[in-house]
């Protein structure tokens, strides 16, 4: 995708009030039933032939990290990892789109104990938005425990503002990216790392550029 293409969609969304998300989340009838479905790895999507993407692998804004970390008094990278499953290779070099939260070896977010997110107030803005996110054509609905029931109307604003600001977060985000990449973003040169890669990453996050050794 373009940047253009990409500036334009912000564009028009800036125009779009999210009370017209409203109706679709009331819809669904969303109350989280705090199952922890979403936090845990439940499936792979398949990105590339190479590359399977775990359900769980939930991206996230350096926002999102110095929140937690604030909440928390957690160091970054106790907090998130590179994102290993989309990563770019040039020459000898490997560069990490952006930031996951943290996920343990039984495969879970590291926030997840108990049955429960221990960081609830301070949780990412993908987070606060789940079930829902916008598609081509609007809002739709992930897998959720949470459908189907009583939803407060309040509830629903809050969500579609949460929505709408993630939205406009996730483009601006791809923009800088995609600014900070260049032509070295590509589908053809997205890679996956091999089982148990040990080496520098470059990660890109549309703030800024980061070293860590893996
Ligand atoms: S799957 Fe739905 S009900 Fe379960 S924790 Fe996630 S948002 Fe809540
Ligand atoms: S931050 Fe909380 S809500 Fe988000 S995936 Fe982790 S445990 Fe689940």
């Amino acid at each position: 995708m373009e940047i253009a293409s990409l500036r334009g969609r912000v564009e028009s969304l800036i125009h779009v009030h999210s009370r017209d998300y409203v109706p679709d989340i009331l819809k669904s009838g969303f109350s989280c039933a705090r199952c922890g479905w979403c936090c845990r790895e439940n499936f792979s999507i398949r990105i590339t032939e190479d590359i399977l993407r775990p359900s769980n692998a939930i991206s996230i804004f350096p926002d999102d990290i110095r929140r937690i970390m604030k909440g928390t008094g957690m160091k970054w990278d106790e907090a998130a990892q590179p994102d290993i499953y989309s990563c770019l290779s040039d020459g000898d070099k490997i560069y990490a789109i952006g930031w996951l939260l943290r996920r343990n070896d039984a495969k879970e977010c590291v926030f997840y104990m108990d049955g429960a997110c221990t960081i609830y107030e301070f949780r990412p803005m993908i987070c606060r938005c789940y079930p829902f996110f916008m598609g081509e054509r609007g809002v739709e609905v992930m897998h959720c425990e949470g459908l189907g029931k009583e939803m407060a109307g309040e509830r629903a604003e809050e969500i579609a503002r949460m929505l709408k600001r993630f939205e406009m977060k996730k483009l601006r985000s791809y923009i800088n990216i995609m600014a900070q990449l260049g032509d070295k973003l590509s589908f053809a040169n997205l890679r996956a790392l091999p089982r148990g890669y040990e080496g520098e990453v470059i990660v890109c996050d549309g703030e800024g550029i980061s070293w860590r050794r893996l």
